[in-house]
């Protein structure tokens, strides 16, 4: 070797290791938790344990105050027995299950104090990367601690719901607890109590074990079946019994802001008892022990449609049961949440299934947990008497107008939309035809659901249903109650035992659909005996549902007019977005009048068929605008059109089962 050439391989070495170097640096993270003395905190951090099998020994002491209602201050004290001296830390949910996102309201928890038996305080230290864990050193000899502090509950529904009305109580005990880490949600016994105002009623799925002086207790359960069991607690309270009798009883507990809003319209509470017994048809066994509709007739407590197992929380207008009816959504509330014991809670998709709730959710089978329980909440709805045939359809319409006319599966799937949802959870999207949104696992997936129904009632000549899938796959023994997770796979056997036919391709070519040639699940609608047309004046029935008929301009003009004239939701592509307008703008005026709705309807009307173009004076911020439409097609809103000739296979779908 030359002297020339040891340099050169000097050299050469040198930039073998410089190369080296650099991918070896860039796969270092910058801080990792084992490098924790680079943090500047009191004590070293230890790791957060996972949840494993093992069951907490002991049992967790609760009691929560909800008598502070003037100030809407929830009081949580727990008595937490500690296995060990050392490291303990304790988890605030984060993940919260019907929610499929992290919606835990960490930031409304204060005044946290951990104190030992003989009075000491324990000093926490919050994660610096999980700030709903808290880190103890339990000193040697403290065998159970104490921990206090306020769920500083929220007087509007700004940022989250009201939870504490004068007369109403919804207590949801996952966001007002703390519990160990390291163990399954399942592995876990609370002794759970609350103390109400005196007097006060309440639904609650837990056995009540005594009720005095405005404190109830309850029966030790699993921190799962506790956060599965939510209160609606108030002063006035009145209990309707949908099926007393029988090894799974059902309930309705219901809670107003006023007691005349407790008394039911004659034959409401019929409509309630046949969805019981149209979900048994449907369904063909109970998997709950029992089941409490927990109801507010309320415009006070925050508005929420929110399932359980064995209980869920719904709330309706003040005079949705002295009227006996309400909106249409309304009164597919209930059979929704209903179908959700089954769909949701019972058989769960496996990703949702997680062991605690800081373990992060995942929600790829969305489509099926909110799609399929849409499909057969507005099926039972209408099966149950609390919507008509008429209604449903109009509500039908709706969905399928919607989403043929939606551009944004030129960009993102259906399943997208699953899987974004850690982030977009009901977010409002000012352009919801373009962004696509968490509507669209309900009402999209609706239509893939009513697609497959259709398919296997035309392909065994009537002989069999959806309902037969139903019975297959959620309908096991009356009482189970353990939740089941199921896969993709799982989804597509139970299918196929129902009907044989390809249906991975079937779900996957729907819900994978992207791209410019990408087209609406609307097959569903013809082969159940119906087109999409368009109308440009609405039936009374069609006024009543369609709520915000008299502002709708979307399928005409492209948009939606909102309160003082201002311009809200813009369909992408249509011809207010080809003018360049956005929501936000205002609406000034029409031709020489002052702007309305009923004004900007007459001028649609007028232009139908003609070559005059609709004049409108529109201001975005200080700047106006004078904008000429040349659009001559009229008002245009959906209906469903029956194909004579063809079988009403919807009609099918809609009607009540007697057997
Ligand atoms: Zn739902």
């Amino acid at each position: 070797m030359t002297r020339t050439a040891a340099r050169l391989l000097a050299a050469s070495c040198a930039v073998a290791l410089l190369a080296g170097a650099v991918p070896a640096l860039a796969q270092t993270p910058v801080l990792t938790r084992s490098q924790d003395a680079a943090l500047a905190l009191p004590r070293p951090q230890p790791v957060i344990p996972a949840p494993t099998r093992a069951t907490f020994p002991g049992v967790i002491r609760y009691e929560a105050d909800v008598t502070d209602r003037a100030r809407r201050i929830v009081s949580v004290r727990q008595t937490i027995p500690v296995p060990a001296a050392g490291a303990f830390t304790l988890l605030y949910p984060e993940f919260l299950p019907g929610n499929h996102a992290d919606t835990g309201p960490i930031q409304l928890i204060s005044g946290l104090t951990v104190t030992a038996p003989d009075g000491r305080r324990l000093e926490w230290l919050r994660d610096t990367i999980e700030p709903h864990a808290f880190h103890l050193d339990i000193p040697q000899g403290v065998t159970e601690i104490e921990v206090a502090f306020q769920w500083l509950t929220q007087p509007d529904g700004g940022a989250w719901r009201v939870v504490q009305t004068p007369n109403i109580v919804n207590m949801q005990w996952e966001k007002a607890i703390l519990y160990p880490a390291g163990y399954a949600a399942t592995g876990i016994t609370v002794e759970p109590s609350i103390r109400l105002p005196e007097g006060w009623g309440f639904g609650v799925a837990l056995d009540t074990v005594s009720n005095e002086g405005g404190l109830a207790r309850f029966a030790p359960v699993s921190l799962y079946t506790l956060v599965d069991s939510p209160m609606f607690a108030g002063a006035h309270y009145r209990r309707f019994a949908l099926d007393a009798d029988g090894p799974s009883p059902v309930h309705l507990s219901l809670v107003a802001d006023e007691a005349g809003q407790l008394v039911p319209a004659a034959g409401l509470m019929d409509k309630f008892e046949a969805l019981v017994v149209q979900a048994d048809r449907l369904f063909g066994a109970r998997p709950f022990d029992r089941y409490e509709f927990l109801v507010g007739a309320t415009s006070q407590l925050g508005g929420i449609g929110l399932e359980h197992h064995r209980s869920s929380e719904n709330t309706l207008a003040p005079d949705f049961f002295t009227r006996g009816t309400g909106s249409l959504s309304s009164r597919q509330l209930l059979p929704h949440e209903y179908v959700h014991s089954w769909n949701g809670k019972y058989m769960r998709p496996a990703d949702e299934l997680t062991a605690n709730y800081n373990v992060p959710t995942q929600n790829t089978l969305l489509w099926v947990y909110e799609g399929l329980t849409s499909y057969w909440g507005e099926v039972l709805a209408a099966r149950a008497g609390l919507a008509s045939k008429d209604e449903t359809l109009v509500g039908m319409a709706e969905h399928a107008a919607f989403y043929e006319t939606q551009p944004g599966r030129q960009w993102r799937s259906l399943q997208d939309t699953n899987n974004h949802n850690l982030l977009g959870y009901r977010v409002p999207g000012q352009w919801p035809s373009w962004m696509r949104t968490t509507t669209d696992y309900y009402d999209e997936a609706l239509l893939v659901w009513l697609d497959a129904d259709t398919l296997i009632r035309e392909g065994s000549n009537g002989r069999r249903s959806l309902d037969d899938f139903a019975q297959g796959f959620f309908g096991r023994l009356d009482g189970e109650a353990e939740a089941r997770g199921y896969t993709f796979e799982d989804l597509v056997a139970a299918l196929n035992a129902a009907h044989p036919h390809d249906w991975t391709t079937f779900l996957r070519t729907r819900l994978d659909a992207v791209g410019p040639d990408a087209r609406a699940p609307l097959d569903g609608i013809a082969r159940g005996g119906y087109r999409l047309i368009w109308v440009d004046s609405l039936t009374a029935v069609e006024k009543q549902v369609q709520t915000g008929w008299a502002n709708d301009f979307q399928y005409s003009l492209g948009f939606t007019l909102g309160a003082n004239n201002r311009i809200g939701g813009v369909r992408w592509g249509g011809p207010a977005y080809e003018a360049g307008l956005g929501a936000g703008w205002d609406l000034i005026a029409v031709g020489d009048r002052a702007a309305s709705a009923e004004v900007l309807r007459q001028a649609v009307t007028a232009a139908k068929g003609g070559s005059d173009p609709i004049v409108l004076i529109l201001k975005n911020g200080d700047r106006f605008r004078t904008q000429s439409f040349a659009w001559h097609d009229g008002l245009r809103y959906p209906r469903l059109e029956r194909i004579e000739g063809t079988p009403d296979r919807l009609g099918d779908i809609l009607t009540a089962r007697r057997r």
